[in-house]
């Protein structure tokens, strides 16, 4: 074993050991290591031996501590536990961008799928499963400067499982797409993969019917600078991707439907406007050259004139970036009870040097992560000492609850005030908004701004005026205000949709229900803010039925490199995921507990006096067990109703004594 597998068992424990310890391992190519059952993984950044099916078989039906660490016992004894004791199971995989999350949540899936049932039909649902992946990459991630393949979009998929075990099928929820993203990106960024792969992969005879030409410098979409990415073969994953559309359940023309919105999106792109005045004095604007227009409009169905003048208003344009596409794989949701295994792939903490809406909902969504670590993690744990008797003191850690509050709070919350300032009448601004805050959240102490009313708060006059700050439990990070209140509108203009849900194009209509003429009635749509409050509040429901399993994704540089560890980096992520206080309330306990009953069940052959019939209470057997094996006193406590073993070495003596018999 190189270093400590266990942070739990890390002699003496201070932030300095605990780096060294995960630098040491990293260097030995062991990129896992375990706080308890919390599973922390290092990206590699080049392709180990160890996801091999020889892999999966050594960790198949193993006890969690009693291999190196690996991704694989995380995944087995999720799968387990869900089969054999029918608790449900989430796994939380957490990390900044590029730190492995999307790759561990795959590995995750393949190990379920490679262990759990076989025959044809389950088989299928199988491949299915795996195959969404593929398809949900080809549409929501692109190339980044901290990644090549980033996910930009959240991600939690539940898998249901029969009685059995086997796999019936999955239910996928996405959060927050960066629509964006499809009319700009930023430097040496690129669009989502589909338009580069579709344009590098598809046969000529298909680029014919969608109007397409090869090239990408003929669409103003697709950056030109960074086209192309080293070891990423769009045309080889375009024929993946169709491939796994297919088996996830596209028939021809659907598929075919797809590329024809993804088709027409190039063609949107390359309509440009000049302005015109008019006599009367008015600026207008005009498309400048209509061929693309005819294109786009003879892809999607729609009357041009129809297009043309829902476009001619000047505020159009920026307002385009709404119109793409988010994909929904929603399969086999049955009413009767099955078991479910949760993955959850979500961006982790943004600090950047420039943070706005996006940020700020992200952020969001990790503080509520958070706070279910906490609750479940640490509060339960402590509660479980209490209800079992078991002698406990307390651990101090800080609860980020009111922070969540000064975000959610539905009077007072800034998600709140967003929305007040959205719908209130009258000249509604950014800084009309920032004003609010400043009257309102002036005080909470994790709120910081420099108009603040209560400016005689404040410590940091370096603050911009444009500026607010909030202080989450990961840090500090700056906001600015612009485009605050645009971002939280959402709003498509309704001559717009009215215009796409005219097209001949069953898709399309699909996509703008609100544009259907008979619901022009409708209330205004929710605020983007509202809607994502409300979708974590339901994520955060559905993860608290279940039995959390945590990975803590690290990135180790800055380069996206093999080999290279720099410890500044790993410090602070070690810092943020909250990881040495993770280790302090762990070492403070015990590393596993089991009831009596099945603890006597699976050692009673260790000891004559209990082997094979013993006849009085289970925790009594388990006391003459421990005693005639001479555990030490100081490992273990007798609970209420579980014994409770301080350090895993006890176990892997009793379960290598139970393999010696
Ligand atoms: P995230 O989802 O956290 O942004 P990804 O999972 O997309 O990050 O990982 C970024 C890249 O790092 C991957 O494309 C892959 O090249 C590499 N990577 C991540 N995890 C592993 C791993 N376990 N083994 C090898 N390479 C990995
Ligand atoms: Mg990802």
């Amino acid at each position: 074993m190189i270093g400590v597998g266990d942070m739990v068992l890390l002699e003496p424990l201070t932030a300095d050991s605990f780096l060294e310890n995960l630098r040491n391992r990293f260097d030995h190519n062991e990129i896992y290591t375990y706080i308890g059952s919390v599973v922390i993984s290092l990206n590699p950044y080049r392709s180990l031996p160890i996801y091999t099916p020889d892999k999966v078989e050594e960790y198949r039906n193993r006890n969690f501590y009693e291999l190196s660490p690996h991704i694989y016992a995380l995944a087995d004894e999720a799968y387990r536990s869900l089969r054999d004791q029918d608790k449900d199971q989430c796994i939380l995989i957490t990390g900044e961008s590029g730190a492995g999350k999307t790759e561990a949540s795959k590995l995750v899936m393949s190990y379920v799928a490679a262990v759990c049932g076989k025959g044809q039909e389950v088989n299928k649902v199988k491949e299915q499963l795996l195959q969404s992946n593929p398809v949900l990459e080809a549409f929501g991630n692109a190339k980044t400067v901290r990644n090549d393949n980033s996910s930009r979009f959240g991600k939690y998929m539940d898998i249901e499982f029969d009685f059995k075990g086997d796999p019936l099928g999955g239910v996928i929820s996405n959060y927050l797409l960066e629509k964006s993203r499809v009319v700009k990106q930023p430097r040496g960024e690129r669009n989502f993969h589909i338009f580069y792969q579709l344009l590098s992969g598809a046969s000529d005879e298909t680029l014919k019917k969608l109007k397409l030409e090869r090239d990408f410098s003929k669409y103003n979409y697709l950056s030109l600078d960074s086209a192309a990415v080293n070891g990423l073969d769009d045309a080889a994953n375009f024929r993946t991707v169709r491939n796994a559309m297919q088996i996830v359940g596209f028939m021809e023309d659907e598929l075919h439907s797809v590329l024809e919105l993804v088709a027409a999106v190039l063609k949107l792109g390359n309509i440009e406007f000049k302005h015109e005045s008019r006599c009367n004095g008015i600026d207008e604007s005009r498309i400048k050259d209509k061929n693309d227009l005819k294109e786009m409009c003879e892809l999607l169905g729609i009357e041009q004139s129809v297009l043309e003048r829902a476009f001619s208003y000047r505020t159009v344009e920026a307002k385009l970036e709404k119109m793409s596409t988010t994909l929904n794989v929603a399969q086999a949701q049955t009413k009767a009870r099955h078991k479910v295994m949760g993955v959850l792939d979500i961006y982790g903490f943004e600090i950047f040097e420039d943070n706005s809406f996006e940020q700020f909902v992200i952020n969001y969504c990790n503080e509520k992560l958070q706070q279910i670590f906490i609750e479940l993690t640490l509060r339960e744990e402590q509660e479980e000492y209490v209800r079992e008797g078991i002698e406990w003191t307390n651990i101090e850690y800080f609860n980020n609850a009111i922070i969540c509050d000064l975000i959610e709070n539905n009077q007072n919350g800034i998600l709140a005030m967003l929305d007040e300032e959205c719908l209130r009448p009258g000249t509604v601004t950014d800084e009309t908004f920032l004003d609010k805050l400043n009257t309102i959240c002036g005080e909470h102490q994790h709120f910081e701004s420099r108009l603040s009313k209560n400016s005689k708060f404040l410590t940091d006059h370096s603050l911009p005026h444009n500026c607010f700050r909030i202080q989450h439990y990961a840090g500090k990070v700056l906001y600015r205000v612009e485009g605050f209140v645009d971002k939280n509108n959402d709003l498509l203009y309704r001559d717009l949709s009215q215009a796409m849900f005219k097209a001949n194009h069953n898709l399309m209509k699909q996509l703008f229900p609100e544009g259907n003429p008979a619901k022009v009635n409708l209330k205004r749509p929710p605020t983007a803010g509202f809607q994502f409050k409300a979708s974590v509040g339901t994520l955060m429901k559905n993860l608290q039925t279940k039995n959390p399993n945590y990975i803590r994704c690290i990135k180790p540089n800055d380069k996206k490199t093999p080999h290279i560890f720099t410890d500044s980096l790993v410090r602070h992520q070690v810092s943020y995921l909250g990881l040495m206080e993770n280790v302090r309330v762990r070492r403070a306990g015990y590393a596993f507990r089991q009831p009596y009953e099945p603890c006597l069940e699976r050692y009673k052959m260790l000891c004559r006096r209990t082997w094979p019939h013993w006849r009085g209470p289970a925790r009594e057997g388990v006391e003459v067990l421990m005693g005639d094996l001479q555990v030490p006193h100081e490992e273990f406590s007798y609970g209420r109703s579980k014994i409770f073993i301080r350090n895993p070495r006890t176990l892997f003596f009793l379960e290598e004594r139970r393999r010696q018999c």
